[in-house]
Parts: structure tokens; sequence; C-alpha cells
């Protein structure tokens, strides 16, 4: 039995009738770009989270750079990110010609550490990009505050925690602005690219709307915009789904307590606080040989670099001890919706004989 890393098809065919049908909706409409599927998705999403606006637009990279674009970062600016994380955060920092500055994490959750971060203030730092890694709420309470102290935005990057709460309250509607990415692998994905930029502001959500259209509002061209959408059939894939989400991460809390359990305890974890498990992660120092054994008994794993610091292009000296440790000894499990218990039985049972 060969138990692959994510398969996307078992979910995908359980409401395969109500996609097909929204697709060939879409079809017969013959309207493909900015159509009522997206103003539906836009709509139902802000309501989902809780926020006043959502925009959605062509990839959470793209969502990234039109937020850092909007919140004016330029040359010159300092704008603070995790070490830990996805690159597209730290790129779309270095696009605007300012510079990332990275911070270390915290050991327990891999995510971005407030004191860390008060280490790191200057008086060029405009702003902080947050990510909820893994599925994880960062501590999004204290980072807002040392945000209001010094007169900095927040941007929170949702991309790998659609619908995870803090005390109640969906991540993305603590940031200034914030970003989602629907790449098909997320919590909530569409099947092909998509992104959004979420927020309670309507200056910045009418800026928003013009720079992903060319720049055009109304009225005409007012700004120096591009292209950047999401189309229709990804929106009507995005309707359908955004119906399942809440049920679809109970499932991936569920998985994530079966291996807890089925684990005793023969390894650490990170710490996972109202987690919606984008990704389970078991930590060891041998990683190599249980990766290796794992994979030669059909356990597709993943134990790829996340030390976005530490990348060729960002030329970082600078070393970031708990995020290069967690780089160094996280092995991703297999976690996709419909994965069934027997294949979970039998991960665990190869994890358990080291
Ligand atoms: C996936 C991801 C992105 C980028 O999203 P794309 O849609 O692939 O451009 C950004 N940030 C994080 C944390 C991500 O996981």
């Amino acid at each position: 039995m060969r138990i692959p890393f994510l398969d996307l098809s078992i979910m995908h065919e359980s409401i395969i009738d109500e996609l097909d049908r929204s697709i060939s909706q879409v079809i017969s409409k013959s309207e493909y770009i900015l159509g009522e599927e997206v103003d539906r998705f836009e709509s139902s999403f802000a309501k989902y989270l809780d926020v006043k606006h959502c925009i959605t637009c062509g990839n959470g990279t793209d969502a990234l750079e039109l937020s850092l674009q909007i919140l004016k970062v330029r040359s010159g600016d300092e704008v603070i990110v995790p070490a830990l994380g996805w690159i597209s955060s730290a790129l779309a920092i270095q696009k605007t010609g300012a510079k990332p500055v990275f911070v270390d994490v915290e050991k327990d959750s891999g995510n971005i550490d407030p004191d860390e971060v008060e280490k790191k203030l200057t008086k060029r730092t405009k702003g902080i990009v947050g990510i909820h890694l893994f599925g994880t709420p960062f501590d999004v309470r204290s980072i807002r505050r040392i945000c209001d102290d010094n007169d900095l935005f927040l941007l929170e990057d949702c991309a790998q925690a659609h619908g995870a709460e803090v005390d109640g309250t969906k991540v993305g509607s603590f940031g200034d602005v914030s970003v989602f990415s629907f790449y098909p692998t997320k919590n909530l994905g569409c099947l092909g690219d998509g992104g959004a930029v979420v927020t309670n502001n309507d200056e910045l959500a009418q800026k928003i709307k013009s720079l992903r259209n060319y720049g055009k509002l109304e009225d005409g061209f007012v700004s120096f915009g591009r292209n950047s959408r999401l189309d229709e059939i990804q929106a009507a894939i995005l309707n359908v789904k955004l119906q399942y989400i809440d049920q679809w991460n109970e499932q991936r809390k569920k998985i994530a307590a079966i291996y807890r359990t089925g684990l005793e305890n023969r390894f650490s974890f990170l710490a996972a606080e109202n987690a919606v498990y984008y990704r389970f992660h078991i930590l060891s120092k041998r990683r190599r040989q249980i990766a290796d054994g794992l994979r030669k008994a059909g356990v597709e794993v993943k134990t790829s670099n996340i030390l976005v610091a530490a990348e060729p292009v960002f030329s970082v000296k600078e070393k970031f001890p708990q995020a290069s440790f967690l780089d160094e000894h996280l092995i991703a499990l297999p976690l996709f919706i419909g994965i069934d218990d027997k294949a979970l039985n039998l991960c665990l049972q190869h994890l358990n004989k080291h």
C-alpha cells in the first residue's frame, strides 16, 4: 500500500456533481472574468471571516505584493518577517524595494516570536508580516500590540490558516490587511491559482480593487495597476468548497489527533493551539533515517526546507537558532481530506518502530 503525502482527488470526488454543475453554469453564462461568481465569493468569504471587504486576485503572492503596495512600503523601509515560513512574504517585501528583516520564531509553534520582533525594530521599520504557519495562528495579540505601540502596519499572511481562530475570531481580521492563497493544497483551495486580500478599511479595499484590474475604477484608470484576477471558474469552485471548509478543518483536526495519540510519547510535535492543520509535523533528531524508512515502506513524507532567511536569494548571514532547529528536524506526515484510518494506522505502525 502506498500512502501519498497529499491526494486532493478524494475531496474533490466527494463533491464532484456540485463542482461539475458550478463549472457548467459558468460556461453557459459566458462571463468568465470578474463576474457574479467572483462577487458572490468575495462577499461570502468576507462574511465567513467577519471582515468588511474581500478582494480576490490571481494568487497569494500577488495578494502580498498588492497589499504592500497599498500600505505604501517603499525602498528604504524595513518590514519584519519570520525567518521560517514560505518565500512569498519575503519576496513580496523585496519587490517593493524595502528590506525584509528576518526574525527568529518560537520554538514551540514555529511562529514569529514577539520578543525577537522587539529586538529588530528600528526607525525604518514600517510594518510586520506575520505568517500563521502550518495552520497555527501566531501570537496576533502581542504582534498587534507591538504594531499599535510603534505605529506599524500588521499584514497577516493567512495562506495556511483559512478558518483558524483566536478566541473565537478568525485570522485575517487582526491585520490592517490580510492575505489568503487558494492554491490547490491550501485548506481552502481552487483547481488552479487564486488569492485574496481582506481588510476592514474602505479606502484600502478600493485601491486593491483598482490595482488588480489595470488600475481601473468606474471613472477610468486611476492608478498604475496590473492584471491579477481570480477567474469565474475558480470562484465558482471556491463558492462550492467554502460550504465545506469548517467540516474539512474538523477532519484535519481529527487526523492530527489520531497521529498525536497514536504516536504516544515517542515523538515531539509543534505546539498547535487552535490549529487547522494545513500540515502535521513531528520533530526528530533522526529525521533522515525516519523519513527514509517511511518512504521505503511506501509512506510519502516531506522534509522540505522552509528556512526562508537562508535561501541564496536573500544572502542573509545572520543565524536563527530556533528556525534552523525546526528546519532541520521537522517531518510532515500525510494529511488530506479523505485519508483513511488504514493509511493512518500504517503510517503510525512504521513510525512506532523507530
Ligand atoms: C502558499 C503560500 C503563499 C503563496 O500563495 P500562492 O497562491 O502560491 O502565490 C504565501 N504565503 C504562504 C504562507 C503560503 O503558504
